[in-house]
């Protein structure tokens, strides 16, 4: 999501590098340029209008013609005006002051609820909430049974009727999950309401009575990012119909143009409060317009890929690592090396991962193209080898790279890649951890 607009962006503003003042042609240009950019983005476009309007008037003004690198003042405008139309602050959610907090789920189907709130329900035991999940939606066969599966995945109990009790009340069974939760000391329960494939006046009322008997602490709008201008008049549906506190936007991973992201908060009012980008549990988190702002911007998003760093490395081992690239506590040997790889691989995909450095825009054709299953294939080249060789790469001669490759399945030159491979970054890692410290790299001390 996104390309398209990043790369539009980041092309207008190169077009303005090395100006040392801006005239205002220069300024009608850019501000064209961004019209066609965020409309061909799929941008509503009164949301257009009134970024184009904003971004151009304080491009006129003293900030840019006082400024040393005018360009980058523009930049940092724009930057500024994303994060405004994308909501500002970050919005966190609202818990209850006594009793459990209750977060209900209101949208079309399809939409990604169901897949979501075990997302959320994971997210919020990680955060050492114990949460609740209520099958609500009992109207789409098998929605109950996959929310239990989904819930059992996250490892979060899964409040809902018993089969062949009847198809049920959902309303009934919203209000009954919430004494539940209370006797089970539950301190979040979430509740999953039916959806349809479109607008319909009676899903409406049925979440409208089900807000009604559970009084929401916050009500989302689960909306698929994916769809489009669409999201837009689903999400002015839903505000009238149902009423919500945020939103919650599916399918970030999706190749969509984004317009809706970029839109849904001017259209309703209403903040996102959570992004959702893919299939796995995992792909979830509060969703930041700082952050994301910088992404289309090209610029990175070095805070998100520390926090995950954080998540998936061990600790311990990443200390160990560390210290014996200081010099303390041995030699690093080609079992550490395996072990970091893996370490990094947690973390995800090798392009999910890169895309959030800085600058990887231009080399985004590149990212996408890279194999995952390299890591594969140097575990299985090290794993050919005998411990005694892992602990003192220096021994691997000739002969020993022959039966190495040959108890693989590669070449002798891909075992030599490897090698000088590993002795190269051991160097390099050597050196930055005694040059103080390796930036971007918890766990890793100088
Ligand atoms: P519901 O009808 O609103 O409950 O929607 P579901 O949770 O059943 O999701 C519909 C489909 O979208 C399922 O196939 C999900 O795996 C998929 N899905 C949900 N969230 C995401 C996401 O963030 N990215 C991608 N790629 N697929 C998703």
């Amino acid at each position: 999501m996104f390309a398209t607009l990043s790369d539009r962006l980041t092309a207008t503003f190169k077009n303005l590098r090395g100006k040392g003042r801006l005239s205002e042609a220069d300024i009608d240009a850019t501000a064209r340029e961004i019209r066609i950019a965020l409309l061909e983005a799929d941008v509503a476009l009164p949301v257009v209008k009134d970024f184009v309007a904003a971004v151009k008037e304080r491009a006129r003004g003293e900030e840019v013609s006082g400024a040393l690198n005018p360009a980058q003042q523009v930049v940092k405008i724009v930057n500024d005006e994303l994060v405004n139309i994308l909501g500002g602050e970050t919005r966190r959610l609202r818990y209850a002051k006594s009793g459990p907090t209750v977060i209900m789920l209101a949208g079309l189907q399809g939409a990604g609820k169901t897949t979501l709130a075990a997302k959320l329900a994971l997210w919020l035991k990680e955060q050492g909430k114990t949460p609740m999940l209520v099958a609500c939606d009992l109207q789409r066969p098998n929605a109950v049974n996959q929310l239990q599966v989904n819930g059992e995945r996250a490892g979060v109990p899964v409040y809902a009727p018993e089969p062949g009790n009847g198809v049920g009340d959902p309303v009934a069974v919203a209000k009954a999950s919430i004494e539940d939760a209370k006797r089970k000391l539950h301190d979040v329960v979430i509740v999953d309401t039916a959806g349809r494939l479109g607008v319909d006046a009676e899903m409406m009322a049925q979440a409208a009575a089900i807000r009604d008997a559970v009084q929401p602490d916050e009500v989302l709008f689960v909306v698929d990012a994916m769809i489009g201008q669409d999201a837009l008049t689903t999400a002015q549906a839903f505000l009238e119909g149902v009423g919500y506190d945020g939103v919650v936007l599916t399918k970030l991973d999706g190749d969509a143009r984004g317009g809706a992201a970029l839109s849904i908060r001017q259209v309703t009012g209403r903040p996102v409060m959570f992004a959702s980008s893919g299939e796995k549990l995992t792909d979830f988190d509060l969703f930041h317009p700082d952050r994301m702002a910088s992404r289309i911007l090209d610029m990175g998003d070095v805070l998100t890929l520390i926090e995950q760093a954080e998540k998936a490395f061990d600790q311990e081992q990443a200390l160990k690592a560390a210290q014996k690239l200081t010099g303390q506590g041995g030699e690093f040997t080609l079992d550490d090396f395996l072990e970091q790889m893996q370490q990094v691989r947690k973390l995800g995909s090798m392009s999910k991962i890169l895309g959030m450095l800085p600058g990887m825009g231009q080399i985004r054709e590149q990212l996408e193209n890279f194999d995952d299953r390299e890591i594969d294939r140097v575990a299985a080249i090290i794993h050919s080898m005998t411990p005694a060789e892992r602990a003192n790469p220096k021994m691997i001669d000739g002969s020993r790279r022959a039966r190495i490759a040959k108890g693989c399945g590669r070449t002798v030159s891909d075992v030599n890649n490897l090698v000088d491979r590993f002795f190269e970054a051991r160097k390099m890692m050597m050196q930055m951890a005694r040059g103080g410290g390796m930036p971007g790299m918890p766990g890793l001390p100088g």
